[in-house]
């Protein structure tokens, strides 16, 4: 049943492709999605993304989202962000070399 075999790989390229986002500090449902929906090209995405936890992050005051420290305005409230005092670190701390905390 070709049918049945497709359904498998794309439940194995989905778990796949969902399994690497997360490690890499994504959400598994979305890429579980794209793996899904893209079996192979999903997951090559995956593992080729540059995530968002390499960068220096913090949040909006005005609606709590995590931004990139060098959104001038809020993806989610559009609120204006000033440059702030002090930074959320990168989530892997193997891609802290040569950051710092503090601005
Ligand atoms: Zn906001």
């Amino acid at each position: 049943m070709a049918g049945g075999l497709y359904l498998v790989l794309v439940i194995f390229f989905g778990l796949g492709t969902g399994m690497v986002a997360k490690i890499k500090g994504s959400s598994f449902l979305l890429w579980f999605l794209i793996g899904a929906v893209l079996p192979g090209l999903g997951l090559i995405a995956a593992i080729l993304y540059r995530y968002e936890t390499a960068e220096l992050r913090r949040q909006c005051p005005q609606c709590g989202r995590v931004v990139m420290l060098h959104d001038a305005i809020c993806t989610r409230c559009g609120h204006e962000l000033e440059f702030p005092e002090t930074a959320i670190e990168p989530v892997d701390p193997t891609l802290r070399a040569g950051r710092s905390a503090t601005v």
